[in-house]
């Protein structure tokens, strides 16, 4: 694309998002709180989807002092179903930075914002552009695609290589005069127009010099490098059941481990390295020593056990059972929290698990699967 068309491109870029934009909360605002809080979200789900996410966050924390005085527990809570939570923590953690080292101010450095847990270039630069005008641009997935395709990028968009030519490119039709509204615009262009399986060529002010288009590309840009292989994980949950107190109990666990779901809660888990049946797995060494380590005497016991479940992260396929048990009181230590199981739904729980505590009737479902010895 030659100085003439970068220019056309960019003139004809805010006229289009003029005429085009989606009236969205963040664009309302040049608050750095909002403008960082609906970037995170955004990272993680689509904009309809992250709607809802970003009025219950932002209605429940009005201000970064809210959500820097907030229990993580309940951060957690709120996020549940986004995924990735380590970036719920991490802005949990942030938000507590900002209030101490900056008075809740955000830093209007890119070196500062840098340092902030959760913070990398892409957020950096999209919050010193909408809140600060910064002359930064922002390189989303959106953005890579319209990149890629304009000037006909044909290396892979996740490779380093790939990302810096299409910074280099992106840099010549980069409107350094505004940059914040430039920056939505192509993210906005990218989303609405130039979309990802039917870019709308037809109608494109850009189709006289985009280069995909020129060479019929546009279907097939951007490349991306192959993903990295998935592994399988097989799981099994042990929900123990005790009336206490004249409640039904069982116990939850904290994660604390560096791995999926961490700081969030599920059961008593155990893994195996590879697809084992639930009857092979009640004999396998390690639960036997899980049960003679807690007095609970196998031969006295019904196992209840679930379908198996399948669910899906990223480079990660789940295969999970659930398993449950009446047993006596339990006294089990940490890092397990004894809690009525019509609780259970009140913790921050992964996905899959809020999608099994929201089984019809989850009491019954724990006490009325199929029965093994
Ligand atoms: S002509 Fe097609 S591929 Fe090129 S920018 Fe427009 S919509 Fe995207």
């Amino acid at each position: 694309m030659n100085s003439k068309a970068c220019a056309h491109f960019r003139q004809n870029l805010i006229d289009w998002y003029d005429t085009h934009k989606r009236d969205l909360p963040w664009r309302h605002t040049r608050d750095p709180y909002f403008i960082w809080v609906s970037e995170i979200i955004l990272q993680q789900t689509t904009v309809d989807q992250g709607l809802s996410y970003y009025y219950k966050f932002t209605n429940t924390y009005p201000t970064i002092f809210h959500l820097a005085d907030a229990d993580e527990k309940d951060v957690l809570k709120l996020w549940q179903g986004l995924g990735y939570y380590s970036r719920a923590r991490n802005m949990h953690h942030t938000a507590g930075i900002v209030v101490k080292k900056y008075n809740g101010h955000f830093p209007d450095s890119y070196k500062e914002l840098l340092e902030l847990k959760g913070i990398g270039p892409y957020t950096a630069a999209a919050i010193l552009s909408f809140a600060f005008n910064k002359s930064l641009a922002v390189t989303d997935g959106n953005v890579m695609r319209v990149v890629a395709r304009l000037f006909a990028i044909e290396k892979p968009v996740n490779t380093t290589k790939g990302l810096s030519e299409v910074n280099k490119n992106l840099s010549h039709i980069f409107d350094t005069k505004q940059p914040g509204t430039f920056n939505q615009a192509i993210m906005e262009f990218g989303a609405q127009h130039c979309k990802v399986h039917k870019p709308l060529c037809n109608s494109c002010f850009a189709k006289d010099y985009c280069k995909a288009y020129a060479d019929n590309l546009q279907f097939i840009l951007p490349l991306k490098e192959a993903k990295t292989k998935t592994l399988d994980r097989y799981l099994f949950y042990f929900i123990p059941l005790f009336v206490e107190n004249n409640s039904l109990c069982t116990y939850l666990n904290r994660r604390t481990a560096k791995d999926i779901w961490q700081h969030l809660y599920d059961f008593i888990s155990f893994e195996t390295t590879r697809k084992t049946s639930p009857q092979n797995f009640l004999k396998s060494k390690i639960f036997t020593q899980f049960l003679a380590d807690n007095s609970i005497k196998r031969s006295a016991i019904d196992f209840y056990i679930s379908k198996l479940y399948h669910h899906k992260l990223t480079h990660r396929h789940l295969h999970v059972t659930f398993i449950s048990f009446v047993t006596p009181p339990l006294e089990l230590g940490q890092p397990y929290i004894k809690t009525p199981l019509s609780q259970v739904k009140d913790y921050p729980l992964p996905k899959l698990l809020e999608n099994f505590s929201n089984e019809k009737d989850f009491n019954n479902f724990c006490l009325n699967l199929l029965p093994v010895r």
